[in-house]
């Protein structure tokens, strides 16, 4: 499986927090970050909700006043996505195949090509955010995931590798196991 064709440092997130509302978006506005790429199931809502609640709809908000630009990223497909992103009033990529690139960089192509340099992208997988994220040079802050039930197949499976992963990283990376740990 493909957790074997990338270096384990591919997998470490640039920081952890236990839930989108913890990060200091601020800060990182101030570091030149200006787009912020967000993952969707249990990281801005739940698998089972349709729509966002009111405090994701809120923080949107308040980034894109900020001056960011944000961009929901799934694996989900284009009705669930679109439909989740005009409540966020975000753009959004659907089908995004993390962890390959293809998704993305279609979206380049399309909307006009994004430094990665000035992205941070915020996930709960380390199979697909974390490792696409730091394949494309993009920090990627890792949360806890919202739920652990009604997890699709494919979440399941990324978990299971995800595990192997994190066997290594006790061993090579001792903190940041702890810190990924401590959000459980
Ligand atoms: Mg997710």
């Amino acid at each position: 499986m493909f957790q074997h064709l990338f270096k384990l440092e591919k997998y470490i997130p640039y920081d952890v927090k236990k839930t989108i509302f913890d990060i200091d978006y601020l800060a990182y506005f101030k570091q030149g970050k200006r787009v912020i790429l967000f993952d969707i199931d249990n990281t801005v809502g739940p698998y089972s909700k349709d729509e966002p609640n009111e405090d994701a709809i809120n923080l949107f908000k308040k980034l894109q006043e900020m001056g960011f630009r944000t961009i929901v990223w799934s694996n989900n497909h284009a009705p669930r996505v679109s439909r989740y992103a005009s409540f966020l009033n975000s753009e959004y990529i659907y089908s995004a195949r993390k962890p390959f690139k293809t998704g993305f960089k279609k979206y380049l192509r399309k909307n006009g090509h994004i430094d990665s340099s000035i992205c941070i992208s915020v996930g709960d997988q380390l199979m697909t955010d974390i490792l696409l994220s730091n394949r494309l040079g993009i920090n990627c802050i890792l949360v806890k995931p919202i739920e652990k039930k009604d997890e699709k197949w494919y979440t399941r499976a990324s978990r299971n590798m995800a595990d192997s992963i994190m066997r290594k990283m006790k061993k090579k990376y001792p903190d940041t196991y702890d810190l990924i740990r401590s959000l459980e």
